[in-house]
C-alpha cells in the first residue's frame, strides 16, 4: 500500500487545506480550471479537497483508530496531474474570500508531491536536467550565457561585475540570455540603462538560472543549490541594486531567495527601476507613437509583487501613446498560460489560456499588445501569429528603447 509521507506539507498549508469553506470563488476564474477545462479536479477547491481527503484516509481519526485506508495509485496519479495543471497565477489567491495564500499552497503541494515520487511530471525532465548540467533550462553552453551583448552598440559598455564594482547588477535570466526571439529584452534593458548613465554589469557568463522552474515545480532542493550560488556571486559583486527584466527571476531574488540565504543589495524589476529614471529626468522618453496600447500584468509582476502602476506610468510617458485596458486587467488579469510549469507539460492547455487572453487584447481595441515577462512575450506572441492576429507584440523595453530621445 502506498501511504503518503506529509512531513513535507508545511502545517500553515494543512490549517489552510481545512480553512477552505468550499465557497467555489476561485472556480470561477481560475484560468486552468474553470475557464479552459470547465472540470472540477483541476479547480483550487477540487484540489484542496482531493488532498484534504486523501490526508484524512492516512492521518485522521479513523485512520488511527482502524488503520489508514488504501489509496488507489490512479487516485495519486491524478492528483499529481492536477496539481500541475495550474499555472500558479495567483487568481484563486485574490478572490478567496477565505484570505488563504493559495500560491504557497500550490507551491508546497508540489513540494510535497516530489517528496512522494509523484512530480513533477515527465514533461518537465529534460528542462530540469539542463538546468542541473548547463546551469540553464535551454541546453545552452555556459560560455555562451553573455554573448547576447556582443550585439550591442561598440559605445555601450557591459561591466563584468564580478572584476569591475558597479552599482546596479542586471541579473539578464536564461531566456533573456539565449532564447534568439527574446535577447532584444537584454539588449533593450542594456540600452536604456546606458543612456540613463547607470553604473552596471553583470555576472557574464558566471550568471546561473535564478532557479525558478525548480521553485514551481517543487524541487526545492535542487532551487537552493541555485539560489546559494547566485547568492554568493551577489555577495562578491556587491552591487546596491540588482535589477531583473524577467518577471519570474524578480519574483524569485526578491521573494524566495531571502528564505534560502541573504541577499543584501535591493532587488528592482527593470519597471520600477525605469519609473524612477523617468522621475529624475534621466531618462526621456519623447518620440511620439500614435498608437492605442494594451498592458498585459504578468502574473508575476502583478498578483505576486503589487507591480501594477510602475508599466503603466511609464507608457503614460510615451507622447501620442493611448493606454486601453482589457477588460480584465490588474489584479483580475487572466494569465498567459506559460507559468507554474504548464507551458512545457500541458502545451495545449497552455494555448488555450492564451488564446483567450488575446481574445481580451482583441477586445480591447488596442494596435499592440505590450508585457514585461519574456514568458508572456513569448505566449502571447506565439499566440498572436498563430491566429494571424493584427495586434502587434511588443516587449515594454523594447517599446521604452524606441521612445527614448537621441
Ligand atoms: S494559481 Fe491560477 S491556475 Fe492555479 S489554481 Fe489558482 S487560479 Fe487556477
Ligand atoms: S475561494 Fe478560497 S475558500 Fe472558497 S473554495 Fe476557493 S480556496 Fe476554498
Amino acid at each position: 500500500m502506498k501511504k503518503l509521507d506529509i512531513s513535507k506539507l508545511d502545517v500553515l498549508s494543512l490549517i489552510r487545506y481545512d480553512a477552505c469553506t468550499r465557497c467555489g470563488e476561485c472556480t470561477v476564474t481560475c484560468p486552468t480550471g474553470g475557464e479552459a477545462q470547465e472540470d472540477e479536479l483541476v479547480t483550487p477547491r477540487g484540489k484542496i479537497l482531493r488532498l484534504r481527503e486523501l490526508h484524512r484516509a492516512q492521518y485522521g481519526l479513523k485512520a488511527k483508530l482502524f488503520g489508514p485506508k488504501e489509496i488507489p495509485q490512479d487516485q495519486l496519479t491524478e492528483l499529481s496531474r492536477r496539481a500541475y495543471e495550474c499555472t500558479i497565477c495567483g487568481q484563486c489567491k485574490t478572490v478567496c474570500p477565505a484570505h488563504l495564500d493559495t500560491i504557497e499552497m500550490w507551491e508546497n503541494m508540489r513540494e510535497f508531491l516530489v517528496h512522494n515520487g509523484l512530480g513533477p511530471m515527465p514533461e518537465h525532465d529534460q528542462l530540469i536536467k539542463s538546468i542541473e548540467n548547463y546551469d540553464n533550462p535551454w541546453m545552452q553552453p555556459r560560455t555562451q550565457r553573455s554573448r547576447w551583448a556582443r550585439r550591442l552598440e561598440n559605445d555601450i559598455k557591459v561591466k563584468d561585475a564580478l572584476k569591475e564594482k558597479c552599482e546596479v547588477l542586471y541579473f539578464v535570466g536564461c531566456t533573456a540570455a539565449y532564447d534568439p526571439n527574446i535577447k532584444e529584452m537584454a539588449l533593450n534593458t542594456a540600452r536604456i540603462l546606458s543612456k540613463a548613465k547607470v553604473d552596471f554589469g553583470t555576472l557574464g557568463n558566471e550568471e546561473g538560472c535564478c532557479g525558478s522552474t525548480l521553485l514551481r515545480t517543487g524541487l526545492i532542493d535542487n532551487a537552493r543549490k541555485m539560489a546559494e550560488k547566485n547568492i554568493e556571486m551577489f555577495e562578491r559583486a556587491a552591487p546596491s541594486i540588482i535589477v531583473t527584466s524577467c518577471a519570474g527571476c524578480y519574483k524569485t531574488i526578491r521573494q524566495d531567495y531571502p528564505k534560502m540565504g541573504k541577499v543584501q543589495p535591493k532587488v528592482m524589476h527593470i519597471t520600477e527601476m525605469v519609473n524612477e529614471l523617468l522621475d529624475s529626468g534621466k531618462l526621456v522618453l519623447d518620440k511620439r507613437m500614435e498608437q492605442k496600447v494594451t498592458f498585459h500584468d504578468p502574473c508575476h509582476l502583478g498578483r505576486h509583487n503589487g507591480l501594477y502602476d510602475e508599466p503603466r506610468r511609464i507608457l503614460r510617458h510615451v507622447p501620442g501613446l493611448e493606454l486601453v485596458e482589457m477588460e480584465r486587467n490588474r489584479s483580475e488579469s487572466r494569465c498567459c498560460g506559460a507559468g507554474g510549469g504548464v507551458k512545457t507539460a500541458f502545451p495545449d492547455l497552455a494555448q488555450k489560456i492564451s488564446d483567450i487572453r488575446i481574445d481580451d487584447a482583441e477586445k480591447s481595441g488596442a494596435d499592440m499588445l505590450t508585457t514585461s515577462c519574456p514568458f508572456c512575450y513569448q505566449s502571447l506572441k506565439t499566440t498572436i501569429e498563430a491566429r494571424g492576429s493584427k495586434l502587434k507584440m511588443t516587449d515594454l523595453m523594447e517599446l521604452v528603447a524606441s521612445a527614448c530621445k537621441d
